[in-house]
């Protein structure tokens, strides 16, 4: 067995989605609200003899591993890891050292994230700081907050607990938690320090981010202190398990209220996020360093379609935060912007005002019209040089929404209130060439057609939907004059191979077709019972029969008329036969 197959025999579709789903009974298969798209009543199912789900709101689709990747915002990869640890499989990797030292690693980690919360649990002093500051022991708990000893205490007091637990110097420094140096050795790299763990998706810390904590009571030489203090905040270097392009701290606590909410709230530091958790906005994320990279913001875009950043005033014309931003408007995000009281940041906010902290999260504002406004205060648009202004610090983000009419809507808007033609900001607009051509693939996808809903093809649907639901038995042979349909045909194919409709399905490749095929199931077990299954049957095999039969006579209708025309009278009787009989056939089907 593949550990895909284990996983499968070992967690049921049901298991998995009724873990994150409430599924209701439906006849032999369970319904539920789906998760993907808006809805009130539930058009999401689930079979459990086959072991797949469906939703007939968004036509979304697939088995276990399907649901994972989307509902986790994870790669296929991601959700088999995730599974197999769920289904307490081990998955062999290529390299089985370099798993072991990841395993080793994570094992490592963990033990100091419970070693540095219990170090917090014995200095009262630092909890009481952080419960000053607002944060609730819940929230505590929750972020597994916790403290590394000052050096009073000593320079290596983890790295003595941890080697005593039986891990080596080398796995430390690898791990990032500690230090090497040529004459003392490894040491502690967090030192007095608030330790705030990062975790992947999965809950598992990789790494820590670390505040230095200032004893209250020892502030009495604030001047001589600016010299030799040290960075407020540290992170772990790059290890094989951290890497802060590819991680969003608080993730793993956010990402089912993003998926719910459709928008993600980014902050800028742990405080800001841990803080807009415990006031009730729950899909806050916060980057650890300045600018949102690709890979954050193509597992946002799995997961919701808006986007609220919050930064502060200066740093809003900084390059890293702007890039963040035209990579998240290429992407396709609706980028909004939390305008907050000035001199706030969302830590200090959501502390004393947890109800005006999530009022400004609802009342986000777009990005663009964020940037416009500050431009309008900043430059007088009665001006040459203010129109300019004005134009360069806005049309670069226009230039990069993917839609046409956002475009226009902007292009209007700002010629309007600067007082020039709309074709002049046009052809600035023009000169600003976003990189590559994101948009027109993201318009393309968005446009895929719906398949077309014709009379003999609702027919081939429900003919190849009852075959796959009841009629294995008779498999008919497979007519070319009957069935047009590429993608039916195709099924048709795989079924009439197979021993039975799983192994049927396991043999299509194209994950679009299995999908389809299972929706067809879904349709069919709520359309047709399994008792009038067979006189759907011929009575569909029939109108499709006749469907084509009508096509056939129309086009000979016409071929006759082309040969009239021609004057080909051999050609006219020829063609006349054939509709003679043809409609004699017709008649006689019912
Ligand atoms: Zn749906």
């Amino acid at each position: 067995m593949t550990p895909v197959e284990q996983i499968k025999s070992r967690l049921s579709t049901v298991d998995v989605v009724g873990s994150y789903l409430k599924l209701i009974r439906a006849g032999s298969n369970f319904k539920a609200v789906c998760p993907f798209h808006s809805e009130k009543s539930a058009s999401f199912f689930v079979s459990p003899a086959r072991d797949v789900w469906h939703c007939f709101g968004c036509g979304a689709g697939g088995d276990q591993f399907r649901f994972v990747m989307q509902i986790e915002g994870v790669d296929f990869r991601e959700a088999l890891r995730m599974l197999a640890e769920r289904a307490g499989i081990e998955l062999r990797v290529e390299n089985p050292r370099e798993r072991d030292e990841r395993t080793h690693l994570f094992t490592l980690l963990e033990c100091a994230a419970a070693f540095y919360q219990k170090q917090l649990a014995s200095h009262s002093n630092v909890e009481a700081y952080l419960t000053g500051r607002g944060v609730t022991r819940e929230s505590i708990e929750k972020f597994r907050l916790g403290y590394a000893p000052p050096e009073s205490v000593g320079w290596r007091v983890f790295n003595e607990y941890a080697l005593k637990q039986g891990y080596k110097p080398q796995e430390l420094e690898k791990a990032g938690l500690a230090v090497k140096k040529q004459v003392s050795g490894y040491y502690d790299r967090f030192r007095n320090r608030i330790m705030f763990p990062i975790t992947d998706a999965n809950e598992h810390v990789v790494g820590f981010g670390a505040r230095i904590y200032d004893d209250p009571q020892k502030k009495n030489n604030p001047e001589n202190k600016e010299e030799t203090a040290p960075a407020k905040y540290i992170n772990t270097p790059q290890t094989p398990l951290y890497d802060k392009s590819a991680i969003l701290y608080a993730f793993d606590k956010a990402k089912m209220a993003i998926r719910k909410e459709n928008c993600c709230v980014i902050v800028e530091g742990y405080m800001d996020a841990i803080m807009a958790h415990q006031a009730g906005t729950a899909h806050t994320v916060a980057v650890s360093g300045t600018a949102l990279t690709n890979r954050q913001l193509t597992l946002l875009r799995r997961l919701c379609d808006k986007i609220s950043m919050s930064f502060d005033m200066d740093m809003a014309g900084e390059l890293a935060t702007r890039r963040s931003i035209d990579l998240a408007l290429e992407m396709g995000f609706d980028v909004r912007a939390l305008s907050l009281p000035s001199g706030k940041d969302p830590a200090d906010l959501a502390a004393k005002d947890a109800a005006m902290w999530r009022s400004t999260v609802e009342g986000a504002t777009d990005i663009i019209s964020y940037f416009l406004a500050k431009a309008y205060g900043r430059h007088d648009s009665r001006t040459l040089e203010g129109k300019r202004a004005i134009v360069a610090s806005v049309l670069p983000l226009v230039a990069r929404l993917p839609r046409e009419v956002d475009k226009a809507h902007w292009v209007g808007h700002i010629a309007s209130h600067i007082g020039v033609r709309e074709d002049a900001v046009w052809q600035d607009l023009g000169k600003e060439s976003p990189r590559g051509n994101q948009g027109d693939i993201q318009k393309s996808q968005a446009a895929k057609p719906l398949r077309e809903q014709t009379r003999t093809r609702i027919l081939e649907e429900r003919i190849l939907g009852l075959l796959l639901t009841y009629g294995f038995s008779h498999v008919p042979a497979l007519s070319e004059e009957l069935f047009l349909s590429e993608d039916i045909k195709m099924l048709f194919f795989a079924l009439r191979g197979a021993a039975d409709v799983h192994e049927a399905l396991a043999n299509v490749p194209q994950e679009q077709l299995r999908t389809f095929a299972n929706q067809l199931i879904f349709e069919t077990e709520m359309l047709v019972a399994r008792e009038g299954a067979e006189a759907e049957y011929a009575s569909c095999m029939v109108e499709l029969q006749r469907e084509r039969m009508k096509e056939k006579l129309e086009q000979l209708t016409h071929d006759i008329r082309r040969a009239e025309e021609a004057g080909d009278a051999q050609q006219v009787s020829l063609l006349a036969d054939e509709f003679s009989s043809l409609s004699h056939k017709f008649a006689t089907i019912s």
